[in-house]
């Protein structure tokens, strides 16, 4: 191993042929070591069984670290801390912990519920008054899209650090730059948080235009250039996916990060293959997941 850590996350199957994807998926990720593998939950609870179900999964066949998310948008505070000790009852110990976006859409105004926990501050406060939990968050290095400016994010970035995350895990760019300008205002905020990048493989550049666009993720020219004319070629869409992921994250460990968190979307391969290009290799070749 490199020293550098790895986590991934990953969604929760809804057919028997996404579970068909991710059980292999899995398999062969669980052999680079992960720091954590966490799953991701349907704001308003939507996804509360099929997360629950896979997170079951993770503990009984892997032996993995595991972590859950969890937003608190349109649920009451009472609803939000059972899915609390359900994680618990199933012997996790890390959260996730997120706002979420209202029902709406991703466009429409926070409300908090009234009987809700009022911010992700509060929710975390009451995550760790259930138990002793490791806390990560989101952090933007080109800030929330509701955010009406930079220190806005880094108020509530400090907020929920003072509530008790020690991680915050970003939403995914593209640009380097933005992830290094991002670092430095948190650190010159006196903000005392781990920051790690979360990087999307990129497995259709046309999913992850729509992606980019509902969270105002900037994509950069140059990656429309390289992408462009590849809908159709799959073959040759993987490897300038590759060499694009492999470009990205070979830039941020010459440039000091030591934590990699990459939103998988249930695959394997790309998310590998930065692995392989930061230098961790898998401790077997067999894995772990059935
Ligand atoms: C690593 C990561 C994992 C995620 N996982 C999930 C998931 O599993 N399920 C899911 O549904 N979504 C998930 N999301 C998306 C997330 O739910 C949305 O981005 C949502 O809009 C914000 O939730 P948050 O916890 O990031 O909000 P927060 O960090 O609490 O707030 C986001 C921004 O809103 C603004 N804001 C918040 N409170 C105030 C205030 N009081 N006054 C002014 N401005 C304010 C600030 O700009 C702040 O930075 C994830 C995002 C990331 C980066």
């Amino acid at each position: 191993m490199s020293g550098l850590t790895v986590s991934f996350e990953i969604f929760p199957p809804k057919t028997d042929a996404a579970w068909a994807t991710l059980r292999p998926a899995m398999q062969r990720l669980a052999a680079y070591n992960p720091a954590f593998v966490s799953v991701t939950y349907g704001a308003g609870g939507s996804s509360r069984p099929a997360t629950l179900e896979t997170l079951q999964w993770l503990k009984r066949e892997t032996d993995l670290p595991v972590g859950g998310h969890l937003t608190c948008v349109d649920v009451s505070r009472k609803d939000t801390d059972d899915v609390v000790r359900a994680y618990a009852d199933l012997g996790i110990n890390h959260i996730v912990a997120l706002r979420g976006d209202p029902a709406e859409g991703p466009g429409a105004d926070y409300k908090a519920h009234p009987e809700g926990y009022q911010s992700t501050a509060d929710l975390i406060r009451g995550i760790r008054d259930i138990g002793d939990f490791e806390v990560s968050v989101s952090a933007y290095p080109e800030k929330h899209p509701h955010s009406p400016d930079f220190e806005t994010d880094l108020d509530v970035l400090a907020a929920k650090v003072d509530a008790g995350a020690t991680r915050a895990i970003t939403q995914f760019f593209f640009e380097n730059d933005t992830f290094y300008r991002y670092r430095d205002r948190v650190a010159a905020r006196g903000i005392d948080v781990d920051i790690v990048p979360g990087i999307l493989p990129i497995g259709s550049f046309r999913q992850v235009t729509n992606f980019a666009a509902r969270c105002n993720s900037h994509i950069p020219a140059r990656l429309f250039e390289r992408f462009d004319g590849l809908d159709d070629d799959p073959e040759l869409h993987r490897l300038v996916a590759a060499a694009v992921a492999a470009e990205q994250v070979d830039n941020l460990a010459a440039n000091g990060v030591s934590e990699f968190h990459f939103y998988t979307l249930n695959r394997a391969e790309l998310t590998i293959a930065c692995c392989r290009m930061l230098g961790c290799h898998p401790a077997n070749g067999e894995g772990q997941a059935a």
